[in-house]
C-alpha cells in the first residue's frame, strides 16, 4: 500500500468514526481552571478580578473568538464599583442565540489567597473549554455568546444593588437590544467541579431546558448525577429569567467533607485539590450534548 492510499484510508476512518470532531476534554477544562485560580482572590472591584478579566479575554482571543471586555460601574452599598464582563462570540448560521455563562469573581473576605477553585474556577474552566470546542465545531445553527460574568457574589446581602451585577447587566443589554426573543437558551454553570458530583437544578429554571438537560444526561448515561433541587435559588440565572429568556442553572450546591455539610463553600477549603477532572468532563459533555440537541 502506498503512502497516498494509507492517507486516504486514515481520513476515511476519521470521517466514519467521527474522530475528526473536536470533543470536550475535562483535562483541558482543569488546566483552564488552574490558570484562572492562579489569580486568587478575584473579588469584584479588586485588582484580581481585573487581571482575571484580561487573562480570560486573551484566552478567548487565542481560541479565535471575537471578544470584548464590557466595563461598567454601579452604585452598591459599598460605594461605586467597577465590573468587567468578558464576552466572546462564535457566529452561527442563524440569528438564534445560545448564551453560556459562568461568573469568575470570588466571594470577598474569605482569606487573602482564597482560590474559589470550585466557586468560580470550575465553571469558568468548563466554559473556556466549551468555547474551544464550539469554535472548532462552528458555525452551528445558533450563534454562541460565551459570557464570563463579574460580580456574582454579594459583599453582605443580595439585593437590587448587590450581587449578580454581571448577569443583571448582560440580561438588560440583551433585553434592551431586542434580543431576548432570539435567545434559544441561557445555560449558567456554577460550582460544578466537586469530586462527589450531584447537580441539583433549582426549580426557578425553565422547565423546557431542564428537560433538555436531563435528556442529554440520560443519553450519555449520567442521568443519576442530575436531579431537580428542592427549591429555587438566587444565582446568575435569575436576571435572564426575569428578562423573559429561557434559562437553566447547572449547579451542585452541596460542596463539603460529607453530604449536606457544604463546609468547603465560601471557606479557605475551596481549593483545587477538591476538584476532579471526571466531574468537569461529565458536566462539559452534558452541556455540549444539550447544545447539540438544541441545534
Ligand atoms: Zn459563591
Amino acid at each position: 500500500m502506498n503512502v497516498f492510499r494509507i492517507l486516504l484510508l486514515c481520513s476515511a476512518v476519521l470521517v466514519f468514526s467521527g474522530c475528526g470532531k473536536a470533543r470536550f476534554d475535562g483535562a483541558k477544562a482543569m488546566a483552564e481552571t488552574e490558570a484562572l485560580v492562579k489569580i486568587s482572590p478575584r473579588d469584584a472591584g479588586g485588582g484580581g478580578a481585573r487581571r482575571a478579566s484580561v487573562q480570560l479575554e486573551s484566552r478567548l482571543k487565542a481560541l479565535g473568538l471575537k471578544t470584548a471586555i464590557d466595563t461598567f460601574s454601579e452604585d452598591t452599598p459599598s460605594g461605586k464599583m467597577h465590573f468587567n464582563n468578558v464576552l466572546g462570540r462564535i457566529p452561527g448560521k442563524t440569528n438564534r442565540l445560545i448564551v453560556l455563562a459562568s461568573h469568575f469573581d470570588t466571594k470577598s473576605g474569605i482569606s487573602k489567597d482564597f482560590q474559589g477553585a470550585n466557586d468560580s474556577g470550575s465553571s469558568s474552566g468548563i466554559l473556556m473549554e466549551l468555547a474551544r470546542v464550539l469554535k472548532k465545531r462552528g458555525p452551528l445553527e445558533t450563534e454562541f455568546l460565551i459570557a464570563f460574568l463579574d460580580g456574582e457574589e454579594c459583599r453582605k446581602e443580595y439585593g437590587p444593588h448587590e450581587g449578580l451585577h454581571g448577569s443583571r447587566h448582560l440580561a438588560q443589554q440583551i433585553y434592551d437590544a431586542g434580543g431576548a426573543k432570539l435567545v434559544k437558551a441561557v445555560i449558567v454553570i456554577d460550582m460544578v467541579g466537586d469530586r462527589d458530583l450531584n447537580i441539583s437544578i433549582p426549580r426557578n429554571s425553565s422547565p423546557e431546558l431542564v428537560k433538555e438537560l436531563f435528556y442529554a444526561a440520560h443519553e450519555l448515561g449520567v442521568r443519576p448525577k442530575f436531579s431537580l433541587g428542592p427549591g429555587s435559588i438566587l444565582d446568575d440565572h435569575v436576571p435572564f429569567l426575569l428578562a423573559g429568556m429561557p434559562v437553566v442553572d447547572v449547579i451542585d450546591f452541596d460542596y463539603g467533607s460529607a453530604p449536606g455539610l457544604n463546609d468547603y463553600w465560601h471557606t479557605p477549603k475551596d481549593t483545587l485539590d477538591k476538584l476532579s477532572v471526571k466531574s468537569l468532563q461529565t458536566v462539559g459533555d452534558v452541556v455540549m450534548r444539550m447544545v447539540e440537541n438544541l441545534q
